[in-house]
């Protein structure tokens, strides 16, 4: 069941699950669990005002109850926080280039 103002939902990743999330993220709490979870500026964004958050778990549990979700695309914003987050994280040895 959504439990928001509007149908959207905002997945996250939750705070134990990501010692270091994308740049800027704020802790938030899923609100079906209570657990932390990370929210990126971007994603907040595109999920616009009313959307509920909630942990990766807890979307996993809905979905098996409820079906087909209507998934948005990633925004450039997103996209560009995941490949900040990627160059400041990767391994130098992994094989995809300088840093
Ligand atoms: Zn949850």
């Amino acid at each position: 069941m959504i439990r928001s103002a509007s149908d959207t939902v905002l997945v996250c990743m939750r705070v134990a699950d990501v010692a270091t999330p994308a740049k800027e993220s704020r802790r938030r709490q899923c609100n079906w669990c209570g657990a932390a979870v990370w929210a990126s500026p971007a994603s907040e964004a595109a999920a616009g005002p009313g959307a509920a958050v909630i942990c990766l778990p807890c979307c996993h549990a809905h979905l098996e109850r409820q079906g087909k979700p209507k998934i948005i695309s990633v925004t450039p914003d997103q996209m560009r926080e995941v490949l900040d987050w990627y160059r400041k994280h990767r391994r130098k040895d992994d094989g995809t280039g300088t840093t």
